[in-house]
């Protein structure tokens, strides 16, 4: 890649102590702490499939690092280094920088060093790689969630889904305007860091919201050998979700829409008030939605006790 825009990046990242050698050679090295263990997680981003081929470069970038950020939060890791690898159709300087400025923007905020990417040119798509770190066995995984467990989940759910709605009407719907803050939800997703480090002994099993509610908290069940159970009327709904959309609409939004890059977590009755504490503490809303039985499958509930059964859990890419 060209040299004055790499060392322009360079230039840019965020200094840590443990990056023996960052962005420059023919690989980077990093020093791992000997009383942790390395978490890893990697994530692609695609034009039209995981952003809307208009955003803008610089939301493209964050969103890129910030979806990955959400993959160590809800392992209850603390992110380290990231390494990106981008697929550009042609040169351009003006995309590249603004993508480098909004990853380089969040990447900041969290102390991640990038340590080293490729630039290629071939279809637009982006795939990231993040590392954080772990004390040993302290991980939040899938399959710890027990009979019994409530289940919470963080911030608000299906603002991102409703604003890609309004982004995209569907046959037949009308354009209508779409508020900022839900836009924001879509092309700024905020990963919960702090929080997912803070469930660490706290949280049974844990998961982020990446493809819909029911769908990921059913990893959770499968991976765990158990059932759980949502109450629609208790998922937890922003203001300007509330306004732009009937309760119907918005049940299918928030049980079943992506991109909310909340955690959904796992928890014993017992620790309901440590639970509690954390949400002011951390100052993000903790929600209780719903709880964990035995048996297998995920349900959910409408108001009236009625279960509801949405027409997909969630996003499938090789769905039919
Ligand atoms: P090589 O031919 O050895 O792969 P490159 O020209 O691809 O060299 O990359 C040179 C250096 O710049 C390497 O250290 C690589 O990790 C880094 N690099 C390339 N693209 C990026 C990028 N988009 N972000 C961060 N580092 C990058
Ligand atoms: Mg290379």
């Amino acid at each position: 890649m060209e040299f004055d825009l790499i060392e322009r990046i360079r230039r840019r990242v965020p200094a840590r102590t443990d990056v023996v050698l960052g962005i420059g050679d023919d690989a980077a090295i990093v020093q791992v702490p000997a009383d942790r263990q390395l978490v890893i997680a990697t994530d692609t981003l695609n034009a039209g499939v995981h952003f809307p081929a208009a955003t803008a470069p610089t939301d493209i970038g964050w969103k890129a690092l910030a979806v990955n950020l959400s993959d160590l939060a809800a392992m209850g890791a603390q992110p380290a280094w990231c390494t990106l690898s981008l697929s550009v159709p042609h040169s351009n300087a003006a995309w590249l920088d603004g993508f480098h400025d909004g990853f380089l923007e969040i990447s900041a905020l969290h102390g991640v060093a990038l340590v080293g990417g490729d630039t290629t040119s071939g279809p637009m798509s982006i795939c990231v790689t993040v590392h954080g770190l772990v004390a040993p066995g302290e991980a939040l995984r899938r399959d710890a969630a027990r009979v019994g467990d409530d289940v919470w989940v963080s911030g608000t759910l299906g603002d991102a889904a409703a604003a890609l709605r309004r982004l995209l009407p569907g046959p037949g719907e009308e354009c209508a305007p779409l508020p900022c803050a839900l836009r924001a939800r879509l092309d700024r997703p905020t990963p919960r860091v702090g929080l997912g480090i803070a469930l660490a002994g706290l949280a049974n099993a844990c998961i982020d919201v990446s493809d819909g509610l029911l769908a990921d908290l059913g990893h959770i069940c499968s991976a765990s050998g158990v059932a759980g159970v949502v109450q629609l009327a208790d998922l937890p709904t922003s203001p300007e979700m509330r306004s732009a959309y009937s309760a119907g609409e918005r049940a299918v939004l928030q049980a079943t829409g992506g991109d909310d890059y909340e955690l959904c977590f796992t928890a014993p009755r017992s620790r309901r008030d440590k639970i509690e504490q954390l949400a002011v503490h951390a100052g993000t809303a903790l929600t209780r939605i719903g709880h964990i039985h035995a048996g297998s499958g995920i349900s959910a509930r409408s108001a009236d006790g009625e279960s509801w059964l949405p027409a997909s859990a969630g996003y499938q890419h090789f769905a039919g």
